[in-house]
């Protein structure tokens, strides 16, 4: 049986080094730090001054590569790329970074996000003779710089980069150089980090990740981030930077900060760990409950708990364990075991459990089938009671930047409301963190994240996505009703 989880997957995660010897073994390490991001395939790509060597395949960061892989990747600059796909096929072919010899020279590229508008883009290019070798969006950016009449690199990058719209943070090498660049949005993180030089006659080295926790692994510490709209070339003549976009109002995924990012990283400029402690805090202000018990939905409700624990005063127990061993797939006895999936992977403490009134934290609710099957659960290891409660707004609307959702049909809090929610799910109370709370809690003064998958409404245009969907993937087109943000 395919172990199916009822969450809102990352697509990717990116990482880059200039200017180190150890470069694409650097790059395996921030790629296994970012491995939260995808599970999918993964892949490094590395420079010598020279040449563009590249490994990729399917599979765990730790499975693809090893001392004979790594050693395949030489040279003192590397990408790297982790993914799960949302746009395009699950197959190698469509594995990053991407290395193609093109007009303008050698280069290799790693892409998060989605890009809204590669439909049209890839059918115009199609029509002017270009001939596309994976079904990824990220593909059109490389034809994009191939094609442009630019004659440098870095304006050939510029100009593809104003002709894409959605989101996009990225990473390009090319024999002596790393191009790092955000969409004008800056709806996915990217940051910028540097490691020492080990004495006064080595450089320092420039590394970017999608996360700063991938630095903490290889001893980098964090400078900044990537500014929504900048383009940064790290070569020989040092680190510049350029804007290659007129500025545009900020749409940082909330999300990231609800569930996707590591809870150690620190992306657009706050902590993500502090952010989840608030909306715990504010769930529990806004959403009271007289239980006994705190219980976290592990990994990603842990922080939130703690904050919802320590401002009820309600202890938190660790009355669900996580087996952090469990694959993609499982053979399944043929006797059926309830909720085997779910067991698989999270199993309740009746130690813990039994005679309380439970509050169960978690930070989304997708589908509604993984959130119904554990509070079945808990009553059957002996809850008196329980009581659900979300550190986010209801999920109502699928993401079209990178994120993979289920159709709108899908997401339960699309077409039912909170009280049918909580009956479905047979739990005692079912109570979601307000979106104004949200905001607090990521301290979002300037309106500067995007919030569509709970409001509906979007800021791009997402009429091409909805078309490129339906003919690539055979999924059913689906018909939304597009409000664009005005
Ligand atoms: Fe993030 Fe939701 Fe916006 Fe997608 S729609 S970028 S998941 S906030």
């Amino acid at each position: 049986m395919l172990i199916e989880t009822d969450k809102l997957h990352e697509e990717c995660g990116v990482a880059a080094i200039y200017g180190h010897p150890e470069a694409s073994k650097l790059a395996y390490l921030s790629l296994y730090a970012l491995q939260h991001r995808g599970q999918e395939s993964a892949g490094i790509a590395s420079a010598d001054g020279e040449k563009i060597e590249l490994h990729k395949a399917m599979g765990l960061v730790a499975d693809i590569f090893n001392v004979e892989t790594l050693a395949r990747v030489p040279g003192s600059l590397a990408i790297g790329h982790t993914r799960y796909s949302t746009t395009g096929d699950s197959a190698l072919l469509n594995a990053q970074p991407i290395r193609v010899e093109c007009s303008k020279g050698k280069i290799a590229l790693a892409h998060n996000g989605n890009i809204v508008n590669a439909h049209e883009i890839r059918s115009h290019l199609e029509h002017q003779g270009s001939i596309f070798q994976t079904t990824s969006d990220t593909e059109v950016i490389v034809h994009l710089i191939a094609r442009s009449k630019e004659e440098t690199l870095e304006s050939a990058m510029s100009d593809s980069l104003r002709r894409i719209e959605g989101a996009f943070s990225l990473v390009m090498l090319t024999p002596d150089r790393i191009f790092a660049a955000r969409d004008p949005r800056g709806f996915r993180p990217l940051v910028m980090g540097r490691i020492k030089g080990q004495s006064e006659h080595h450089k320092d080295a420039i590394v970017f990740a999608s996360e700063t926790c991938a630095f903490d692994l290889i001893g980098a510490v964090y400078e900044r981030e990537v500014k929504p709209g900048e383009l940064i070339i790290v070569g020989p003549e040092g680190v510049h930077s350029r804007f290659y976009s007129t500025q545009q109002p900020l749409s940082s995924c909330i999300f990231e900060h609800v569930y996707f990012s590591r809870p150690d990283s620190f992306i657009f400029g706050r902590s993500v760990q502090q952010s989840r402690d608030a909306m715990g805090r504010q769930l529990a202000l806004e959403s009271p409950v007289g239980a006994d018990i705190v219980i976290p939905i592990p990994d990603s409700g842990v922080t939130a708990a703690m904050g919802f624990s320590a401002e009820s005063g309600i202890p938190i127990q660790f009355g669900l364990i996580r087996n952090h061993y469990v694959g993609r797939t499982f053979i399944e006895p043929e006797q059926r075991v309830r909720d085997f999936g779910v067991r698989l992977k999270l199993n309740p403490v009746r130690h813990v459990i039994e005679g309380k009134r439970v509050v169960l934290i978690d930070d989304s609710i997708v589908r509604g089938t993984t959130s119904r099957k554990l509070v079945r659960m808990m009553r059957e290891a002996g809850a008196k009671q329980v009581h659900m409660r979300i550190s986010c707004p209801p999920t109502i609307s699928p993401c079209y930047y990178g994120v993979d959702t289920p159709t709108r049909e899908e997401l339960i809090a699309s077409s039912n409301t909170p009280e049918q929610i909580c009956k479905y799910l047979g739990a005692d109370s079912l109570g979601y963190l307000s979106l104004s709370s949200l905001k607090q809690a990521v301290n979002d003064t300037e309106n500067k994240f995007c919030t569509s998958c709970y409001t509906g409404v979007y800021p791009t245009d997402l009429v091409q996505l909805e078309v490129r969907e339906s003919a690539s993937n055979g999924k059913t087109t689906e018909v939304v009703a597009v409000e664009r943000e005005s």
